[in-house]
């Protein structure tokens, strides 16, 4: 009965998975951000905290995000659907869009390692609230909106360059990793840590290791299968054949 509560699938999803949803690669390796010295203090710890224009900058650069006006794609609707069937299925994901929930996946299946867009927390206090209420007050003035509960620095519930992943959620990421039978690296360049070695770890565990990316990865020679085809095509065949494999394994 245990078992049922062990993921068949863990899926780590990378910025790959969200480009067709017109989000591009921020914080990869290549990432805009990366490219950018001025946009990465944006989103750098120590600078937000320590300067109130690089706050000002922050929140317009969050106003006017992408995310907002972005919709799911075929892929992330493929993995909702795969959940719908019934194959336990676990989504670790690096993206901070939100858009696997927007598809339909619960959200007590996705593990955000890098936090999320779509929510504030207060760096005093650590309330939480909503993003659209911040920006709601930015639109109508306010510059750099604080806590209404202390007064203190609000920020994206996004993990910054130079903060510490959760260690709750991490934790979480690596029982997965260990514990699932097929785990499928999407859109990810398997560089940034710790995230990338959970595909390593799902190996050495007896996973079946599938990457879908456009580039290769440092895991490439790892896996038991690798797609190079585009994601929004390549995900929803690769999760329909384990819904077909599955149907086979239980009725035979
Ligand atoms: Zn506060």
């Amino acid at each position: 009965m245990s078992s049922n509560r062990k993921p068949l699938v863990a899926i780590l999803s990378g910025a790959g998975i969200s480009t067709d949803s017109g989000i591009p690669d921020y914080r990869g390796p290549n990432g805009l951000w990366r490219r950018d010295p001025e946009a990465e203090k944006l989103v750098t710890y120590d600078h937000y905290m320590a300067d109130p224009d690089i706050r000002r900058r922050a929140w317009l650069m969050r106003r006017d995000s992408e995310t907002w006006r972005a919709q799911p794609n075929g892929a992330h609707h493929a993995v909702a659907r795969l959940e719908r069937t019934g194959v336990p299925v676990r989504v670790i994901t690096q993206n901070v869009d939100g858009l696997h929930q927007l598809a339909g996946l619960p959200a007590r299946k996705v593990l955000e390692l890098h936090g999320t867009a779509r929510a504030v927390v207060c760096t005093g206090c650590a309330a939480r609230s909503e993003m659209a209420e911040a920006l709601d007050r930015v639109r109508a003035g306010d510059p750099d909106p604080a806590c209404r509960a202390c007064g203190g620095i609000l920020k994206s519930a996004t993990v910054m360059f130079g903060q510490r992943l959760d260690p709750v959620v991490l934790t979480d990421a690596v029982a997965i990793a260990k514990g699932c039978e097929i785990f499928i690296a999407v859109g990810t360049s398997l560089q940034v840590q710790p995230a990338a070695s959970l595909a390593g770890m799902a190996a050495r565990h007896g996973a079946r290791l599938v990457i879908v990316n456009a580039d290769p990865t440092p895991y490439d020679d790892l896996a038991d299968e690798v797609v190079r085809e585009p994601i929004g095509t390549a995900l929803p065949a690769l999760l329909d054949a384990i819904v077909q494999e599955r149907g086979r394994r239980v009725t035979g």
